[in-house]
């Protein structure tokens, strides 16, 4: 049995790295308990703001994080049908100098293994690889750990839930709802380099809007990749969450080229260029209304375990980031009671998460108006430009 004085963190995915490594930092040392076998991340790239971007800074990422990465000079936004340009932001050394910080487009895997190394060179953290968390009993000084298919029982002063959208941390603590299916689905693929069509550079992030979808491509891996993401509104029921590892001819006929047949032939042309599919369900629940639903008692929860949301706003491992600076600020004041310093943690996160994943929610119905609403839409963009496209609120947050 393992001493109990210790910050369990259950889930070791971006958010649950990121916490680990923010309390390290302040020579704070946790457990990290990951079900898998081995460290990884699914899916392909990520959009991280300024917000996100100055704390991966201040944890001295930032470097590396760049060399990896890609700090893409505007954000275009066009009509998917007619390919007509709607706004376009600026971004690149715009943002450094309004924002204090670029804005990152990165493989998921490059971000997860910067972070994993981060922790490891700060030695404050011992990882538990293939321990599921099955159960959390709450002691009357701490709480008693059990994972699945194991005998070891681990004690922990706290316990940070960090295990994502279907957090065994939160159905035992806070609460058994179910996430909720929004019926959209995304599906993206990585196109090298030389096989994008003429014309379509890589020094931008392309937001391509239409009836009931909508296209998301950047580069990542230093510009030799483009990732591109198709996000529809999908006629068929949605079971789970996650990765469909490769989805049937059929479904890519029946669900994404269905959707994509009225768009413009500068996007036919593109995802013409995919060979390899991969398709996610997506999955969100209510925007948080208080702060118990972050912490409560021993037991906080952090990242996609506390506020699961639709990535219309880029925002889900931003926001994992931004939980795990304020744990390890919170978790400082030593004079404090542990459950005091955790709710402290959620009072000052709850309201900031939940306005992003309202506006999340509310993107997603933006970028895929139909009829009037689109032309509103369009027409809007057209007058508003980069006015309406950035978000000082959430930026410089
Ligand atoms: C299509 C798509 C695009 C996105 N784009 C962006 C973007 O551009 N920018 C952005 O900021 N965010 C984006 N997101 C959101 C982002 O991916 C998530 O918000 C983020 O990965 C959440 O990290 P997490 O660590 O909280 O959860 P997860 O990544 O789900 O990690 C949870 C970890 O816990 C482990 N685990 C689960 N249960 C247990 C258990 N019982 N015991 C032990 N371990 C367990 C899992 O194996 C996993 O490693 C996107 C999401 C999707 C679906």
């Amino acid at each position: 049995m393992t001493e109990s004085k210790t910050i369990a963190i259950a889930g070791g995915g971006i958010g649950g790295l990121s916490a680990a490594l923010a309390l390290g930092i302040h020579d704070i040392p946790t457990h990290v308990y990951e079900q898998a076998e081995a460290f990884k991340e699914a899916g392909a790239g990520i959009g991280l703001g300024p917000n996100a971007m100055r704390v991966l800074n201040r944890w001295g990422l930032g470097q590396e994080l760049r060399e990896v990465g890609c700090a893409p000079d505007y954000l275009l936004a066009r009509n998917a049908r007619d390919a007509r340009i709607l706004g376009r932001l600026p971004m690149g050394q715009a943002f450094i100098e309004k924002y204090g910080a670029s804005y990152l487009t990165i493989h998921r895997s490059d971000l997860h293994t910067i972070l994993q190394q981060a922790v490891k060179k700060q030695s404050k953290t011992q990882f538990y690889l293939k321990h599921r968390l099955e159960s959390v009993n709450l002691l009357a000084e701490g709480l008693d750990l059990k994972f699945k298919d194991s005998l070891e029982q681990h004690q922990a002063q706290v316990l940070v839930g960090a295990d994502g959208l279907n957090s065994l941390v939160r159905s035992s603590i806070f609460s058994t709802d179910k996430p909720r299916s929004s019926g959209h689905c995304a599906y993206r693929a990585l196109i090298t380099l030389r096989d994008l069509p003429k014309g379509v550079d890589q020094d931008f992030i392309g937001i391509w809007m239409g009836s009931r979808l909508h296209v998301v491509h950047y580069p990542v891996r230093g510009g030799n990749y483009l990732n591109l993401v198709v996000l529809i509104e999908s006629h068929e029921q949605q079971a789970q969450a996650g990765w469909d590892l490769v989805p049937s001819a059929d479904k890519i006929n029946a669900d994404l080229k269905f959707a994509l047949q009225a768009c413009c032939n500068e996007l036919q042309e593109l995802i013409r260029r995919v060979e390899d599919w991969r398709c996610w369900c997506l999955f969100d629940r209510d925007p948080l209304q208080h702060a118990s639903q972050m912490a409560q008692g021993r037991v906080a929860l952090l990242g996609d375990a506390a506020h699961p949301m639709l990535p219309y706003l880029a925002q889900g491992a931003g926001m994992a980031i931004e939980d795990a600076a304020c744990l390890a600020q919170h978790w400082q004041q030593s004079t404090l009671p542990a459950a005091q310093r955790l709710l402290n943690y959620a009072n000052a996160r709850w309201q900031r998460v939940s306005r992003v994943q309202q506006r999340a929610r509310r993107n997603g119905s933006i970028y895929h108006a139909q009829g009037v609403m689109r032309m509103a839409r369009d027409a809007a963009l057209k007058l508003g430009g980069s006015q309406l496209m950035d978000m000082p609120w959430l930026y410089a947050g």
